[in-house]
Order: structure tokens, then sequence, then C-alpha cells
């Protein structure tokens, strides 16, 4: 039995979470679940799976939680900091990071200095400080497997080659929802159509990141610290049909790939159970079907995000800190209507432009960079 806590449970990622350990109660057992203010779905979930313990951050939703659960043996918490303290808890063996943003990044770094494995689906954690995530983790002898369909790709086709050097990775994009499209087109477009993705369904933030290609620019910084790899050896490439998610080259040449269909519970099933596969009844595959792969290049000029993050990902230090805290706020943003869709990267690259570079962040520092470029990004919009 492994004891799961999950972070974020009332997501997109979590609620799939749940979905593999309802269909595999041998296997697994939920030890914390927390959610941020969906407090109708965490009561629903408590009561369904039992855990120790929950956290409603809203503070202004911990009476009803409370009160839901008075008649069980589930212990609640609220504020954002009980996310750390559930996370120093010594009750579970695996926590599944699948917080959205850089709030997840403090109870990872708890939970790993606490040598709890990781299953990382909260890519900003190591977008924002991956140097020190990693670091924490080979200290603590904890592993961190990747949730993220791409990465988790690279994870598996990597399983068995530990001595087999690397040349390049290549991740795949599915171009989103506005692939082919050009910037006079982006200029109107609004919330509602980029939160059409043609094959994934996920949470919002995520979404406009796909729409505006900044979350394959996250994945190829998310990469770097996963794989240990340089910058130039990761490439990505747009796949519309989203069957292969992604590839790995070895030194020989030789290139091994992962399919499937696109459905984020396999990954997070996988992540879950390594080194064991399990058994499931998910649709599958079928050649007859979907039978043309097809492959493109990135259109850098019209998706500056991912040429921005190429940047970020070159120069390090507290970059990509910087820029995934522009974006959070840009896409806030967004979300409400209150930017444009190009308007993001403007915001983005000003941000980037404005704080200053730090070449080794010491956390303390990410943290001051993920603040400033938060507020700068926010004068900007005039939030
Ligand atoms: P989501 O918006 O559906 O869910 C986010 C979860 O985090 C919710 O449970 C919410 O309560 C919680 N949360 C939000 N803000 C919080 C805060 N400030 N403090 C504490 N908790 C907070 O997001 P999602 O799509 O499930 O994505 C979660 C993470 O997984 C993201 O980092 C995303 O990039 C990554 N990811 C998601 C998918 C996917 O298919 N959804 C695929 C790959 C990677
Ligand atoms: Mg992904």
């Amino acid at each position: 039995m492994k004891r799961i806590a999950i972070f974020g449970s009332t997501g997109s990622i979590g609620t799939q979470a749940l979905d593999v350990i309802r269909a595999n109660p041998h296997l697994f057992e939920v030890e914390i679940l927390t959610a941020h203010t969906n407090e109708e779905l965490l009561i629903q979930q408590a009561k369904e799976f039992k855990p120790n313990a929950v956290v409603i951050v809203d503070e202004k939703k911990y009476s009803k939680v409370k009160d839901a659960l008075a008649a069980t043996d589930v212990k609640v918490f609220t504020g954002e900091q009980s996310l750390e303290e559930v996370a120093a808890f010594d009750t579970y063996d695996m926590m599944l990071a699948a917080i959205v943003g850089f709030a997840g990044l403090k109870p990872t770094l708890k939970a790993i200095d606490n040598k709890k494995a990781i299953a990382l689906a909260n890519k900003e954690t190591l977008v924002v400080a991956g140097d020190i995530v990693m670091q924490r983790a080979v200290d603590n002898r904890v592993p961190i497997i990747p949730v993220d369909s791409e990465h988790s790709a690279i994870f598996q086709c990597l399983v068995g080659e530990s001595r087999n050097k690397i040349d390049k990775i290549i991740l795949t994009a599915s171009g989103g929802p506005f692939r082919g499209k050009k910037p006079n087109f982006l200029l109107n477009v609004k919330r509602d159509h980029a939160l059409q993705h043609p094959n994934w369904s996920m949470g919002a933030k995520i979404t406009i990141d796909s729409a505006t290609l900044m979350n394959k620019g996250l994945e190829m910084i998310e990469a770097k610290w996963l794989f240990n790899l340089a910058p130039e050896q990761i490439q990505v490439v747009v796949h519309p049909q989203s069957i292969i998610h992604s590839m790995v080259q070895f030194e020989d040449g030789s290139i091994k790939a992962q399919m499937g269909l696109p459905d984020m519970k396999l990954p997070i099933q996988y992540a879950m159970a390594f080194p064991q596969r399990i058994p499931n009844d998910f649709p599958r595959y079928d050649f007859k079907k979907i039978n043309m792969l097809t492959f493109e290049e990135p259109d850098l000029k019209t998706f500056r995000n991912l040429a921005l993050s190429m940047d970020a990902l070159a120069k390090g230090g507290n970059l990509p800190c910087i820029m995934n805290a522009a974006n959070e706020i840009a896409v806030w943003a967004f979300l409400r209507n209150r930017v444009g869709f190009l308007d993001m990267t403007d915001v983005i690259e000003k941000t980037m432009n404005y704080v200053p570079f730090i070449e080794k962040p010491t956390i303390e520092e990410y943290l001051e960079s993920d603040g400033e470029a938060r507020s700068y990004a926010a004068s900007l919009i005039q939030l």
C-alpha cells in the first residue's frame, strides 16, 4: 500500500489521480488532500477517501469544511502555511504535486526535506527554482518522478539506459488551438476561444499556456532540470495528433518514443506506481483510426512566449523565475479579459527586462524575484 498525499486534489490532475486510486484500492491509500477554494469537492473527496488530513487554503471556507467532516476522523487545516505543515507529516509515502503555479513550490520543497517521493505535475516548481529543488532531492535521496506527459515519456524512454548518454530530447507540442494562426488573428482572440484545447482537457492556466506555447517553454526548462540537460539538447517539434508524447535520441542516433492516446491518467498512474505498470481499461491507440502522425517546426515569430522561454532557459539564473511570475499574472489577467492575447507576451518580456538578473540565486532571492516580477507585471496591466 502506497500512502498518497495529493496537493491540489480538486484540480484536473488531482481528480484524475483520485480516479486512478479509486480503480486501484489494493495499491493506493489517500493520506492528505488539499484544495485552494473548492470546498464542496474537497468535502466530497474527503468523505469518499477518508484521508488523515485535508487542507482548505481559503480561510473563509474553513468552518464549512470542518462542520461537514465533524462526524469523521479527518483533520481539517486552513491557510497557506498549513500546506507546508501537512507536507511535513510522516504518515505518507508520496506527494502528488498537483497545485498549479508558484504556490506549489514551498509545499513540494517541504516534502523533499521530509524525504517523501514526489510525483511532479507542478512544472512551475522546477521552472522557478529547479537547481535548488533538484539538489535537495539528491541530498535527501528523494525520487522526483514526472507526471507531465512529455517528461513521463522521456522518463519511460530512459528506463534501462542509465549508462547511455543522451544526445538530445525532442519534446512534442500539440500546437494548441491556434496552431498555424498569425498575429493579426491572435490580436482579437478571447479567453473562451483560447480555453478550447484540441487534444487535452486541463486546468485553465495550463490551457492558456498551451495556446500561447508558454507551456512548451516551461516544459523545456522543466526537462533541463529533470534530466540534467544543456539547453541545446532540448528540441521542440509540433505534433498535432499528440500520440507521440516525446522522444529521446541517444549517441548512436537511435530515437526512442513513448506513444499512446492523450490521457493524463496514464502518466499519473505510471508515476504513482513506478517502477510497476498497472493494468487499466483506458481507451487504446489504434493505428487504423489515427494513421497519420505529422510534425512541424514551432512558429517562434508568432508564438513569442516560446522564444522568450528559450532565452530564459539559455541565460538561467532567476530569469525563468521572473518569466514564470510575469506569465502567471498575465494569464490571470487574460482569463479575466483584462489584457489581450498578444499583450501577455509584452508584459512577460518587459518584466524579464526590468527585474535585476541574479546568476546564482538563493531560495530567498528566488522568492524575492517572484514577488518583484509579480508586482511589476501587475503595474503594467494596472491591476
Ligand atoms: P487546476 O487549475 O485544474 O487545479 C489546480 C489545483 O491547485 C486545484 O486543486 C486548486 O485547488 C489548487 N490551487 C490553485 N491555486 C492554489 C494556491 N494558490 N494554493 C494552493 N492550492 C492551489 O490545474 P491542473 O490542470 O490540474 O494543473 C496542475 C499542475 O499540473 C500545473 O502545474 C500544470 O502545469 C500541471 N500539469 C497539468 C496537466 C493537465 O492535464 N491538467 C498536464 C501536465 C501538467
Ligand atoms: Mg505537458
